[in-house]
């Protein structure tokens, strides 16, 4: 190599993940990013072979390919083979004739086609009750002839499973398979389970509990969703070192029966019987006699799918900060944080004594456990039973989750020590990707807080809250998706709740409120199904169908996803479409839009802007759930059609699809002259209801002239003074209300908005104690003190955004970073600030701080990328690597900034 020549590419990954094993994509995608030192790749070269040198069967050669664009590489060789491995390696073109080493990488494929499945579903007797919701555990004596080369075992469950071989537990607490439309598919992993096989007598187990196949889901707790008998299915591929092979699969030679978990619920929690010992159907060669043959289970046609995203783990484990005696002589645990996860503890009692382990977010001001939101109907929310066997042991729920910072232990005798419990945090394992500091405390505790809520609702699918309903909330994401991106690495998370969205998408285009539903497409009797499909109409919840795609090319570059998405987000913008065309009887009532009318989309049921402060639609969220169903909102919904058709014309030019690019475009345009002609008056100074969310909506959606802008900025600037400086936006807008004041020449406004330390603002949560983020403006407690609401929903912090791309200033000017913007926001009295952020291309920065009389800024900028770089009244552009940029303080202003960058 000689001395300028750039080293090797890096960060090679096959479908977003580093070396995965158990890919089933027939056309897997690469991606890297480029050495530190590039600058711009003028090409690149990809090879792929089942052979580590490369020297023989070469099945792809991309030859050198000229493009500056990074990754999004699809396989184009031959087709692959099921269950092997594949190296690929990588090299690049960019400034120099020469092309940097090779980079290589590696994937292991699992089953490509559906015939290779040799495994049979086996279950248990047919449940006797209906609320049966004991474990089942399988197991099976596997007998190997010699030294094992190499072992994969492909496993799946209806519920959630542990897979064990020989005693090792293989899963851990991964709660798998994830939540998919179960009736449509369910998923498998697959383990290498070379280390853990030996010659001889090996003992095969999984244990499945009730997880969302059979468990309580969403609001109304309702069981058995998807099938009433639990199953496990596992094929386990060994290939000896004297070059046999056999297969192990799931047949009637398998044997089931109960075990120490005699009850687990995803909501309820879980009950353990510790005298009914834990190790028998582990290891013995013989079933313990309670075991019987296992039965075969038809497998209903649900579609096998390998996994696509980091598994649940444990993220982290928390020692309490307090163990006390509550009043009522029950123990109570703090662990100084509300997480989801559970809680791991030592208890020591008497044979058959019942310990009750209680979790909840909350204390009652009387300093005992708060279950205000935790009792339902007769059943308890998140409380595990133990039954105790003599002397000590530790015990943590395998097939459960609790939202909680609170725990209340009942039933022991003895004294409860700090030593003696740990709170285990568990969450989908996505890589951590950004950071933000400044010189005020109290914002990098609300930045954590919304990291902390992150953690809590990215698990498995992304949730409302892990407490209450635990649903795939299509509204939350959409508005928290951006938010998302500047913590964790989510793509592959978040493409893969797309693709739950467009299967379980009515065959009309309306997008279910939550995903996945449930059977809710296939259930047309009774009144939770009615309202479901209502729900399934609104805008701001089924427009995820279109903005998380967005964001997701916004932020990671993924037009892949795109492409995949783009059959759905078509199907929501026509149904939209089709929706405004019908009449709402108070048409008849007012004025005629003339040739607006059958863009005004002002029917069919709509959250609208939903929990605005004040509001507290909470409190009696039926009668207003009813009232929304018969009365729309087609403020808030016409301004949603505009947008989405807007975003999907402009989703078609980039797919290079002219027709549908004009055709949405046109949609689009006259939605919004029909917003304009029913809503706007007074040239901007008045809109819809005269909320703050009606102008922040306007201008971000750019619904209006420049004039009108003008207008309806001065109008948003005199609600909020007149609210005193706070905010007056709910779930859909708050985001919004940052951005729109800073970019448009108020950044000391939305400065002042986020440094509110009143109700409502995010600085009077963090200023009483709150660790997550609240559901509402008026959460926490009610008048008497008792907890209201959820305290872990993410929603409302989605707004926190703004630290990074606005008081930061670090945002993407094109898709995935290529080319950043960094325009900080220097004012609201800090003294620094400081974010960073992975992008695909590889780390980026933005810090700044007032030293003397001076603001310094640095600024990094990973290789392959640009940035064009915001100070006093210049815009500078430069190429990777780092920089530094002065000016004085008196010249950068907050507000001063409006001048430089362009709004929106
Ligand atoms: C959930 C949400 C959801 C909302 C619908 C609530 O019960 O917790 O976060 O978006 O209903 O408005």
């Amino acid at each position: 190599m000689n001395p300028t020549q750039l080293p090797a590419a890096q960060n090679l990954r096959t479908n977003l993940r580093a070396e995965p094993l158990g890919v089933d994509t027939p056309h897997p995608e690469f991606d890297w990013q480029l050495p530190v030192g590039a600058v711009r790749q003028a090409a690149y070269q990809v090879q792929v072979s089942p052979s580590e040198g490369f020297d023989v069967d070469l099945h792809w050669d991309s030859g050198r390919v000229s493009t500056d664009a990074i990754g999004h590489v699809v396989y184009g060789g031959a087709p692959l083979r099921s269950s092997t491995r594949y190296h690929w390696r990588l090299r690049v073109w960019c400034e120099d004739e020469q092309p940097t080493p090779w980079a290589s990488s590696s994937f292991e494929t699992a089953k490509l086609d559906a015939t290779e499945w040799r495994a049979a579903w086996i279950t248990g007797a047919p449940p006797q009750r209906p609320d049966d919701d004991e474990a089942l555990y399988f197991r099976a004596v596997v007998h190997l002839p010699g030294q094992v080369q190499s072992a994969r075992a492909y496993v799946s469950a209806l519920g959630w499973y542990r897979l064990f071989v020989n005693g090792h537990d293989l899963t851990g607490p991964a709660l798998v398979p994830r939540f998919t439309p179960l009736q449509t598919a369910v998923e498998y992993q697959t383990y290498d389970v070379t280390a853990a096989l030996r010659p001889g007598e090996n003992v095969v187990a999984i244990a499945v509990g009730d997880g969302r196949y059979r468990g309580r889901l969403g609001f109304l707790g309702t069981r058995c969703t998807y099938g009433d008998q639990l199953a496990a299915m596992a094929q386990i591929e060994v290939f000896m070192e004297d070059g046999q092979s056999l297969a192990v699969t799931t047949d009637q030679d398998w044997h089931v029966g109960p075990g120490r978990i005699v009850g687990s619920d995803p909501q309820h929690g879980e009950r353990l019987d510790l005298r009914i010992p834990d190790d028998d159907w582990l290891h013995a060669s013989r079933p313990p006699d309670r075991f019987r043959p296992a039965q075969i289970l038809p497998d209903g046609g649900r579609q096998l799918i390998a996994e696509e995203v980091e598994r649940v783990q444990e993220v982290g484990r928390l020692a309490p900060v307090r163990v006390w005696r509550a009043p009522s002589g029950r123990w109570l645990v703090d662990l100084g944080q509300n997480i989801s996860g559970v809680l791991r503890i030592r208890l020591q009692g008497k044979q058959g004594q019942r310990v009750r382990i209680t979790h909840s977010e909350l204390l009652t001001p009387e300093g005992e456990l708060d279950v205000s939101w935790i009792w339902h109907g007769k059943k308890w929310y998140q409380r595990d039973e133990v039954i105790l066997s003599d002397g000590s042991s530790w015990v943590q729920p395998w097939f459960t989750i609790h939202g909680f910072r609170y725990v209340e232990v009942e039933g022991i005798e003895g004294p409860l020590d700090v030593e003696d419990v740990q709170g285990i945090v568990l969450s989908s394992a996505l890589r951590p990707t950004g950071s933000f500091s400044c010189s005020d405390e109290r914002l990098n505790k609300l930045h954590r807080n919304v990291g902390w809520s992150l953690r809590s609702n990215f698990t498995d699918v992304p949730t409302d809250c892990p407490t209450r309903e635990r649903s795939g909330w299509t509204g939350d994401i959409q508005v928290f998706a951006p938010m998302s991106t500047m913590l964790v690495d989510g793509q592959a998370f978040l493409r893969r709740y797309l693709r739950s969205v467009a299967w379980e998408q009515l065959d009309d285009g309306r997008v279910p409120p939550w995903i996945p539903v449930g059977n809710m497409p296939g259930r047309s009797k009774g009144i939770p199904g009615w309202v479901e499909r209502h729900q399934a109409n609104s805008v701001g919840w089924g427009d995820v169908a279109v903005m998380l795609p967005w964001t997701l090319y916004r932020y990671y570059g993924d037009r892949a996803v795109l492409q995949r998405q783009y059959d759905s987000m078509k199907r929501w913008v026509d149904h939209m479409a089709r929706t405004a065309r019908k009449s709402h009887v108070s048409r008849y009532f007012r004025k005629s839009l003339g040739a607006h009318e059958p863009y005004l989309l002002d029917t069919g049921f709509h959250w609208g802007e939903w929990l605005r402060p004040g509001e507290n639609d909470m409190d009696m969220v039926v009668l207003k759930v009813l009232l929304k169903i018969f009365g729309s909102a087609p403020i808030v919904a016409t301004a949603y059609f505009a947008q989405s058709a807007r975003l999907l014309s402009l989703v078609a030019k980039e797919l290079d699809r002219p027709d549908d690019e004009s055709h949405y475009q046109t949609l689009s345009d006259r939605a919004r002259a029909a917003w304009h002609a029913a809503f706007v008056r007074q040239g901007g100074r008045r809109i819809g209801e005269d909320k703050q969310d009606d102008y922040v909506r306007a201008i971000a959606f750019d619904l209006l002239t420049d004039q009108e802008r003008g207008e309806a900025m001065a109008r948003l600037v005199e609600l909020v003074s007149q609210a005193g400086d706070h905010l007056g936006t709910g779930f859909l807008s708050t985001a919004m209300l940052l951005p729109v004041l800073a970019d448009n020449g108020h950044a000391d406004l939305a400065y002042r908005i986020l440094m509110q330390t009143s109700k409502p603002s995010w600085l009077y949560q963090v200023e009483h104690g709150a660790t997550t983020t609240w559901e509402t403006w008026d959460g926490g407690y009610d008048d008497r003190g008792k907890g209201k609401h959820s305290h872990n929903h993410y929603a409302l912090g989605s707004a926190m955004a703004w630290l990074q791309e606005g008081i930061a200033g670090l945002s993407p000017l094109s898709p995935g970073y290529r080319r950043i913007r960094v325009a900080p926001c220097i004012g609201g009295g800090l003294t620094f600030a400081t974010a960073s952020i992975e992008t695909p291309y590889g780390r980026a920065g933005s810090a700044w701080r007032i030293h003397g009389d001076q603001v310094e800024l640095e600024v990094c900028v990973p290789p392959g990328s640009t940035a064009e770089v915001h100070t006093a009244n210049r815009i500078e552009h430069v190429g990777p690597g780092t920089h530094a940029f002065t000016w004085p303080v008196a010249s950068s202003t907050a507000s001063h900034r409006a001048e430089t960058v362009a709004p929106n």
